[in-house]
């Protein structure tokens, strides 16, 4: 099985403790040269840490405090030596932004190098990356990491969707780069302009950005006949290549060399074990520019506690898909969910298409919530056989109803009737603040 960088992704886990504990400490001291961190660490000594677990002791750093120090405030390098701006896509409140020097964006294409050729793509690959390119990481992101694997680089960004089915067929894309539900939309279109989604010589996808459920890669996998690998990533922490599925697809391997990753309770912030699933907090452990310490991300998974190292012989821990971020979370009728839970049972239904909506309201007299799904459906669904579509409903809701508990509206919709999003899918409508 190829490496990118077998020393590094196989080392013992003693060694790789040792390492997370010195490029800590380097890293603790490199963020004393920002006002913000000289302030937050006065209680801290570095120099008695021993173990990566020694972390613990240094205060988190939240989204708001990377806010606070707009512009360059949290910036531990010469202005000149900064080479590279990016941005969150977030759309409330001031961007976040961040900062790398030329070795920031070297380590950053290697991190990401790994990922390709752990996923088996090699410089014989043809590689579209069909996502936004900007202050949003996914496009350089996987761009410099495909150029330094050596793969022939097509930076078609996203949108044109019939364009980038065009240089599909034309170069021969091998391996190509969207979030999942992008891809999903320009497999329709195939469909739509007379295309197998299956004649192209597509083989190996890398999917991420957004979550997405384990029935959805199964739908990328089975449409477009190829290997769909997940990928995790977000601004603060560089961008994509920071965890990434290898071919055993149980897990996705987070570079510990490079991220010190710790799960916490997010409302308790007590540090949790193996297998509870809670908030994950990274430490960069290898940035010049912008080293964060202990970053709420705000993001919900687990580490992967199967009590044995991936069979792929990388020694650096799996984290699960991602379940949402805490702010994902929908609480209808007073119970909890995520879409995510409401995606996976919905694409388990082969009669089910690829699009689909959660639609919370609050209407009628005791001013209940109310819990609606449009699903699309494919289009054999629409033959005239109600009966048919009768006990789909029945199905739907009821598998919906034992996931969450809350008992969902089911509407039906003809393909293509929901709106469609090049970058980020917006899955979920709130109309309960509404007038
Ligand atoms: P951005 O910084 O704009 O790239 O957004 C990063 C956020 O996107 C993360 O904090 C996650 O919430 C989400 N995200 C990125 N990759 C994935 C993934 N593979 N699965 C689920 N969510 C993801
Ligand atoms: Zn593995």
């Amino acid at each position: 099985m190829p490496f990118w960088d077998k020393h590094i992704e196989t080392l013992p886990r003693n060694e790789l403790e040792d390492l997370q504990v010195k490029r800590l400490k380097d890293t603790v001291a490199r963020c004393r040269k920002t006002v913000f961190y000289r302030n937050r660490l006065k209680s801290v000594d570095e120099s008695q840490f021993s173990t990566p677990e020694d972390v613990s002791v240094i205060p988190f750093t939240t989204k708001d405090d990377l806010r606070a120090n707009y512009d360059f405030g949290l910036v531990t390098v010469p202005r000149e030596e900064i080479v590279r701006m990016h941005s969150s896509s977030g759309t409330t409140g001031k961007a976040t932004v961040i900062f790398h020097t030329i070795k920031d964006i070297e380590t950053w294409a290697d991190l990401v190098a790994r990922c390709i050729v752990m996923a088996g793509a090699n410089r014989a690959d043809v590689f579209q990356n069909i996502i936004s390119y900007g202050m949003f990481t996914g496009g350089l992101g996987l761009h410099y990491g495909a150029e330094r694997v050596g793969m022939l680089t097509i930076p078609s960004g996203v949108g044109n969707t019939k364009r980038q089915i065009q240089l599909m067929h034309d170069f021969n894309t091998t391996v190509f780069h969207a979030t999942p539900s992008y891809i999903l939309y320009v497999s329709e279109v195939m469909v739509r302009e007379g295309f197998d989604p299956k004649e192209f010589d597509l083989r190996i996808g890398f999917v991420g950005a957004e979550p997405h459920s384990e029935q959805t890669r199964q739908r990328i996998e089975d449409i477009l006949d190829i290997n769909a690998f997940n990928s995790y990533g977000m601004s603060e922490l560089n961008g994509p290549g920071v965890a990434f599925e290898c071919e055993q697809k149980s897990g996705m391997h987070i570079w510990e060399d490079s991220y010190l990753l710790e799960v916490v309770n997010p409302d308790t912030c007590e540090v949790l074990a193996p297998g509870e699933e809670g908030e994950l907090v990274v430490t960069t452990l290898n940035r010049e520019a912008m080293p964060i310490l202990r970053y709420r991300t705000g993001d919900l998974a687990r580490i992967v506690d199967d009590g044995e190292e991936c069979s792929c012989g990388r020694t650096h821990v799996r984290i699960s898909r991602i379940k949402g971020r805490c702010d994902d979370m929908l609480i209808v009728k007073g119970v909890n969910m995520y879409p995510s839970q409401i995606e996976d049972v919905l694409m388990s239904f082969p009669e089910v298409a690829t699009s689909y909506q959660i639609i919370m309201d609050r209407a009628g007299k005791k001013a209940l919530d109310s819990l609606t799904v449009q699903v699309e459906l494919y289009p054999k669904m629409f033959d005239g056989d109600l009966k048919k579509l009768r006990t789909l409903e029945t199905d739907i809701t009821r598998s919906v109803q034992d996931e969450i508990v809350v008992r969902p509206k089911i509407e039906f919709l003809e393909p293509g009737s929901l709106p469609r999003s090049e970058g980020k899918a917006v899955r979920v409508v709130d109309k309960r603040g509404e007038m």
